[in-house]
């Protein structure tokens, strides 16, 4: 059987035109291509996991816009159950996204339906009993993200928190949360610290959860536990195309890993993090955002060329 993971999380639509440089305040500049993308980190970690192999359950919400309707059409297209999907009165979350020649960007998002995702019900903590892993980001209402940690806890499920956008967090959360996986930014914002320096960003976070993992780009990750167990892992070396959506891959990825080997072990925990750093990678390999996100047979690969005969 295949392992399950529940994402309650957001969906935007992203709206990305080229140009060849950004507009200042009130300029107009023409721009170059436009093109429609899904995402969200929620839908886009839903969809990394089903990709990765996950039996996927979505709960999020869109508008009853023609937006609601294509995002749900590109969920069900990657194999995510969205019978957890609301259509909200009003229009979908969307990021209004310019970029220019030197991949530099600006991003403007509006919540819509995404802000109406306040309170979970009983369907919804059926999926979440039913599943391996809770997975979680902070795009929707903290209200619904709390219900779903504390009814994960109290039913057995494992709750991973990708702390995006980044956000200090009250104890009532943390509190529930298995594995927290962030970057070096998130990092220092949760943890409440002015580093840059992974040991010090381990070391803080675990003061407020049980295990950490720290995602470093091209470097790959960090993972420590209360365990005691510290691991570096290397990410895969690659010609980097595009890393956007390369986080959600790694943390889509390792819920599923997670999910499938448990973390009983070092052995357990360290191949669940080269896989996801193997999926972070192949995802940085392909141009676009949700629409790099790489299947499992790509996820293997990539894994078994870097890690196999790695201790
Ligand atoms: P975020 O986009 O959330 O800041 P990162 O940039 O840390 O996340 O990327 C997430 C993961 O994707 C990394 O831990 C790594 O495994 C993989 N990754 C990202 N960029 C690269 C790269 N240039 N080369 C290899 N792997 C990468």
């Amino acid at each position: 059987m295949s392992a399950r993971v529940a994402v309650v999380g957001s969906s935007n639509l992203d709206l990305v035109v080229t140009a060849s440089r950004l507009p200042r305040p009130g300029e107009t500049v023409l721009g170059e291509n436009f093109r429609t993308v899904p995402g969200g980190k929620g839908a886009n970690q839903a969809v990394a996991a089903a990709r990765a192999g996950a039996a996927c359950d979505f709960v999020g919400a869109v508008g009853d816009d023609e937006f609601g309707t294509r995002m749900r059409a590109s969920l069900v297209d990657a194999g995510v159950d969205v019978r957890g999907l609301r259509t909200a009165a009003g229009p979908s979350g969307v990021a209004l996204i310019a970029v220019d020649r030197d991949a530099e960007n600006f991003i403007l998002v509006a919540p819509g339906a995404n802000g109406t995702l306040t309170e979970l019900d009983a369907d919804d903590r059926a999926t979440i009993a039913a599943a391996d892993v809770l997975l979680l980001q902070l795009e929707v209402p903290l209200t619904a993200v709390l219900q779903a940690a504390h009814w994960a806890r109290a039913d057995g499920t494992t709750v991973v928190l990708n702390a995006a956008p980044a956000a200090a967090l009250p104890a009532a959360l943390l509190d529930l949360v298995d594995v927290l996986v962030v970057n070096e930014h998130e990092a220092a914002v949760v943890a409440e610290v002015a580093s840059d320096d992974p040991p010090v960003l381990l070391d803080a976070l675990l003061k407020l959860v049980p295990r950490v993992v720290l995602t470093l780009g091209a470097r790959g990750a960090a993972y420590a536990d209360r365990h005691g167990l510290r691991l570096a892992v290397p990410a895969p070396q690659i010609d980097a195309v595009d890393t956007t959506a390369a986080g959600d891959a790694f943390t889509g990825a390792l819920a599923v890993g997670w999910a499938e080997r448990g973390a009983s072990s070092e052995d357990t925990v360290t191949a669940s993090l080269r896989w996801a750093c193997a999926a972070g990678a192949a995802c940085a390999q392909r141009p676009g955002a949700s629409t790099a996100l790489p299947d499992r047979p790509a996820i293997d690969a990539l894994y078994d060329a870097t890690y196999r005969g790695a201790q």
